[in-house]
């Protein structure tokens, strides 16, 4: 959905607590502090009387949208703005669009993320599996080393980021402290099926081992064509999308933050088919 429809069918913060209300409880409200279904509703002022432990509470409660004063419909608006930015938005972006400030916007694209961190997943990878490491950071600090401004990519002290993409699929990725021989297995190994999957990856000699684990093909990226299925677009088509996107827009990402960008694209990559991708982030919002 982009945001004229959701201001059709959200026309304010009313209708948007009934949505909530629906998709989290379903016509039985609960209440979030003991679990309690004895409870009255407070119509006037959209709120819930627990008669078991004596509190009141909105449906807002627990979810990312609790403790804020701004209108629901920015929420919602906010959502769908990050969901459709293919390529990410920034906080600043954000706050033009909506009309509030820039550490409000902040603050609700971090809030807004977390309904979109990639949980660990159960379905292991098939089939063609692209697989590659990028390294993401700013320029090298004083004092790392000797020439670290001329070196590029692996064996610099840039944060690494190792993925996985079922070709066609979903995708994988996850911050690596390391990325040598010793520590590409074990991504590989929770995420991959082995048994159902051949790897490829670039001539990294990190991956020399990785043949005892799964099938694996090398890409010769010095040869100007591409091998049958022995390729990996789609890795470096998603690479490109999320080291533009967090370059561009969230130019100053720290460490502790980066997980939750990445997730940020992962999450719009292996939900891009998702008929319902709103409804399916705000169910993921508001818990369910
Ligand atoms: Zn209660």
């Amino acid at each position: 959905m982009n945001i004229v429809e959701i201001y059709k069918k959200f026309p304010s913060h009313n209708d948007c607590l009934d949505h909530i209300e629906s998709v989290r409880w379903a016509g039985k409200p609960i209440c979030p502090y003991c679990g309690s279904p004895r409870c009255t509703p407070m119509p006037q002022e959209k709120r819930y009387h627990c008669n078991s432990c004596f509190t009141s509470f909105s449906v807002t409660v627990r979810t990312i949208f609790h403790n804020s004063k701004l209108e629901l419909q920015k929420w919602f608006l906010a959502t769908t703005l990050i969901l459709n930015a293919k390529k990410g938005m920034s906080a600043r972006q954000l706050a033009r669009e909506l009309k509030v400030n820039k550490n409000t916007a902040w603050f609700m694209g971090m809030r807004i993320r977390k309904a979109m961190l990639e949980r660990e997943e159960r379905n292991l990878l098939q089939g063609i599996v692209e697989m590659d490491e990028t390294f993401i950071g700013g320029k090298p600090r004083k004092g790392d080393g000797g020439n670290e401004k001329h070196k590029r990519g692996r064996g610099t002290k840039k944060t690494s980021v190792i993925e996985m993409i079922e070709r066609g699929g979903k995708v994988r990725a996850k911050v690596a402290k390391r990325v040598n021989g010793k520590t590409i297995s074990s991504p590989v190994r929770r995420n991959v099926d082995t048994q159902n999957a051949t790897l490829v990856t670039d001539e990294y000699k990190g991956y020399l081992g990785i043949s005892r684990l799964v099938p694996h093909k090398t890409v010769n990226h010095q040869v100007w064509y591409v091998d049958g299925d022995v390729h990996t677009n789609s890795i470096e088509s998603f690479w490109a999308l999320l080291k533009r996107g967090i370059v561009g827009q969230y130019h100053k990402v720290s460490l502790r933050h980066l997980p939750k960008y990445i997730d940020e694209f992962c999450y719009r990559h292996n939900h891009r088919k998702h008929d319902d991708l709103f409804g399916l982030t705000i169910s993921r919002a508001v818990g369910v």
